[in-house]
């Protein structure tokens, strides 16, 4: 039976990279087989002025009814006054939870062509292929009680919490060791178990869970030191498991060794490997309409998702494959440009990148 993607290309640059990956799975489908059905919906600022809401019912309902989830972007200035509860972010944390999408993996990958974009030092992070496993579900993000109260005094408090169950750790743990066999059997669980009880579970948990995976490599890192070492030596790294909050922080500095945030895709997992696939950057508003955007992150995208959610390797390898040989080519959009590439737009790329999956 078909398997079938609910396509979201919301706001800003959204349609436009979007567009591109479609182009690439239309092309699978077309040329190579890949048994597919695609539906388009609305979410986030789209969504709102056509719906009044950030995810629609139908959305929502198309969603629940398919096998993964292709989303651009969503957001922009224009939907900045709204009040909170329909801003465009809300259509996607809506989808997240809505979902039970408990396990966000960033890869952090280095294209060698690329090694000059970050900020490090090529030797640094040259190659550099890390994958972060971030709870998205749980946590400080979510833990009640939560709020801003007035004290007797007059004086305002702020409170989140920090909670997890053994249950919510175990399964996160789960999908890191998982991941892990497939790639370096290397885990490090970053915690902060030297001051927080909860995360002191979170390591017990962790070694409890690794007991099941004897031939994977356990290490624990306060994030602190975790944080340090990302920027000091990030290839030192195979998997990396951690907290919601922790997982925000270190999954975006770690995108950053690489210096293309165009570059980047992402996977929000549920239990059963259903997921939600999109780049890692934002709806672009400074650059939106231009035809300048980098698609290569959603392509890449797509790639995740045949991986991980549609049992299809060899497709995902096929789009993986054709993206280092555009490299190759010295084909660049403009964030990734360096002296002596070529300098193309989305549409452009997209093309190059559908033609390098033909060779
Ligand atoms: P951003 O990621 O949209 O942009 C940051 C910078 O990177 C900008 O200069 C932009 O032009 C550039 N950039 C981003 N993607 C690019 C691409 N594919 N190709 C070339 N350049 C690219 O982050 P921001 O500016 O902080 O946020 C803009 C809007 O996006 C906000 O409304 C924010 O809330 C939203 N946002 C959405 C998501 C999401 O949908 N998952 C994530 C982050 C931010």
């Amino acid at each position: 039976m078909s398997k079938k993607i609910l396509i979201l290309p919301g706001d800003g640059i959204g349609p436009e990279i979007v567009a591109e990956a479609v182009k690439v799975l239309t092309c699978l489908r077309d040329e190579f087989g890949l048994d597919v059905d695609m539906n388009e919906a609305l979410v986030g600022g789209s969504a709102y002025d056509e719906h009044g809401h950030p995810l629609p019912e139908e959305t929502l309902r198309l969603a629940h009814d398919c096998d993964a989830v292709l989303l651009g972007a969503v957001g922009g200035p224009k939907w900045e006054p709204l009040d909170i509860s329909v801003r465009p972010e809300k259509g996607l944390l809506g989808l997240r939870s809505e979902l039970g999408l408990f396990a966000n993996l960033r890869p952090a990958i280095l294209y060698p062509q690329l090694a000059d974009a970050s900020t490090l030092k090529p030797e640094v992070v040259s190659g550099l292929d890390i994958l972060i496993v971030r709870e998205l579900t749980g946590g400080i993000y979510f833990g009640r009680p939560r709020g801003v109260e007035t004290l007797a005094s007059g004086e305002r408090r702020g409170i989140n919490t920090l909670v997890y169950t053994e249950s919510e750790i175990e399964r996160i743990c789960r999908v890191a060791f998982d991941l892990a066999m497939k790639r370096g059997k290397r885990v490090c669980s970053v915690d902060k178990a030297n001051v927080l009880e909860c995360t002191e579970l979170w390591r017990e948990v962790a070694i409890r869970v690794g007991a099941d995976y004897p031939e994977v490599e356990l290490s624990h890192m306060y994030v602190d030191n975790a944080a340090m070492q990302l920027v000091r030596a990030p290839k030192q790294f195979d998997v990396m498991v951690t907290t919601n909050m922790f997982g925000d922080v270190l999954s975006d500095c770690a995108a950053m060794l690489t210096g293309s945030i165009g570059m980047l895709p992402s996977a929000s997992l549920d239990a059963d490997g259903k997921g939600m696939y999109e780049p890692i950057h934002g709806s672009a508003p400074d650059i939106a309409g231009k035809g300048v955007a980098n698609p290569l992150a959603t392509i890449l995208s797509v790639a995740m998702m045949l991986r991980y959610s549609l049992n299809a390797p060899a497709h995902a390898e096929r789009i993986e494959r054709a993206v280092s040989s555009v490299l190759d080519q010295g084909l660049r959009t403009a964030d990734i440009a360096s002296e002596g590439t070529e300098t193309i737009g989305t549409t452009r790329m997209g093309d190059a990148v559908v033609a390098a999956m033909r060779d």
